[in-house]
């Protein structure tokens, strides 16, 4: 069953508050490592202990999903600041925080001389809708736990 240091392959829907469905698997199984924070915090806790073949459907608060909105992540810069770059309401954008760490941003409004960005997970502040099957379950190898993610299908794929 699903537990700490197992590599996880599942099928899901996931909705929004409307209805509307915002991310789902489609072609092949999502591999995930369990226990090593991959997935929001309230997915990982529902989905300890689950069997293979096992189906559930559950809801994440935004707390345990991807957070509050946090207006301190809700800015304002000047056009001229883009240095020419075109921006567009929606776009999103990759700016340098003050530790040199990467931003991203999505533009919100552009008014005049003036752009509103934030920097919120798009689906923060948002209570979350998920039906999950169980696919396949295996353990995960040393290298793969001492990364903290998965390797090759359905996970990542990289040398390091
Ligand atoms: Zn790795």
């Amino acid at each position: 069953m699903i537990a700490n240091d197992i590599v996880v392959e599942i099928n899901y829907t996931l909705r929004g508050q409307d209805g509307k469905i915002l991310d789902q698997t489609r072609d092949e199984p999502l591999a995930y490592l369990h226990g090593h924070m991959n997935l929001i915090p309230g997915f990982e806790r529902q989905m300890t202990g689950m069997q293979p073949g096992e189906k559930k459907s559950f809801t994440v608060e935004a707390k345990d999903g991807y957070g509050e909105v946090r207006e301190d992540l809700r800015f304002g810069m000047k056009k001229a600041d883009f240095g020419g770059h075109p921006i567009k309401e929606g776009a999103m954008v990759g700016l340098q925080g003050p530790r040199g760490e990467t931003i991203r941003a999505r533009i919100v409004e552009i008014k005049g001389e003036e752009v509103l960005l934030d920097a919120n997970h798009p689906l923060a502040g948002q209570k979350l809708f998920f039906e999950v099957e169980v696919v396949k379950l295996r353990p995960g190898s040393p290298e793969e736990i001492s990364h903290g993610h998965v390797h090759g299908p359905g996970g990542h794929h990289h040398h390091h």
